[in-house]
């Protein structure tokens, strides 16, 4: 079942296979990854939630040795444990982080991706890497019918679901803690919950509470959908 978000469903699955070629420098640096830690996850990370969710969180990529490694996204490093204790304490995640995807969390109403699915070098993705995971992200977008709102970590996520909605980037510049009404989603900005953002003071952990507090308040107010 399709929103009406993304015109038509895209022809392709709203999840990359975890040996996805597309994009050649991404494989390189996944296999010389794999051959050194061969019990890592080392692929394109799948998303983590259900369909049926009303947020739609969105990261940049996997983190070499967080979801690159451990197969869930924002699992197994410093932005993951900032992330999950904000979902658990705003009520978008039941259970114990444990910074391992077999702890047993479940989100709630929530679905957790990223621009980009497979870990870039130095966290940067070329734009070309960007463009060619666009197929997924947009087909992800596709198949979750009950979206209302998004949150984008950081300008690439941001620049990626404004790509993928196909409306112009100078409409909604991005900035931490801006709302966007985008049809019949919310987008609401943050900057990306990195050890570097923190560790420089450019995000607080009441920054980020901030903006999920703006969420939370957003989609309790939400006509016509179920209650939690
Ligand atoms: S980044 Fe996306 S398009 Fe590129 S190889 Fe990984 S899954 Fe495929």
């Amino acid at each position: 079942m399709a929103n009406t978000l993304i015109s038509s469903v895209p022809d392709c699955p709203p999840e990359a296979p975890r040996d996805c070629p597309r994009c050649t420098r991404l494989v390189a640096f996944r296999d010389a990854s794999a051959a050194a830690n061969p019990g890592w996850f080392n692929g394109a990370v799948p998303s983590f939630g259900a369909d049926a969710a009303r947020l739609l969180i969105v990261g940049l990529a996997p983190g070499l040795k967080g979801a690159n490694r451990t197969g869930r996204p924002f699992t197994g490093d410093y932005a993951g444990d900032l992330l999950y204790s904000t979902l658990l304490a705003f009520g978008f995640a039941r259970g114990t982080y444990r910074a391992d995807p077999k702890d047993g969390l479940q989100l709630v109403d929530c679905m957790i991706t990223n621009a980009v699915r497979c870990v870039p070098p130095g966290n940067k993705p070329l734009p070309q890497e960007i463009t060619s995971c666009r197929a997924y992200f947009s087909s992800r977008l596709a198949h979750l019918p009950r979206l209302r709102a998004m949150v984008a970590l950081g300008r690439v996520a941001h620049d990626q679901t404004l790509a993928t909605l196909g409306v112009r980037k100078a409409l909604y510049p991005f900035k931490h803690g801006a709302r966007h009404e985008i049809g019949q989603v919310v987008l609401f900005d943050s900057l990306h919950c990195s050890r570097l953002n923190t560790n420089t003071g450019r995000l607080t952990t009441a920054m980020f509470h901030d903006v999920f507090r703006d969420v939370r308040a957003f989609l309790d107010q939400d006509h016509g959908t179920p209650r939690r």
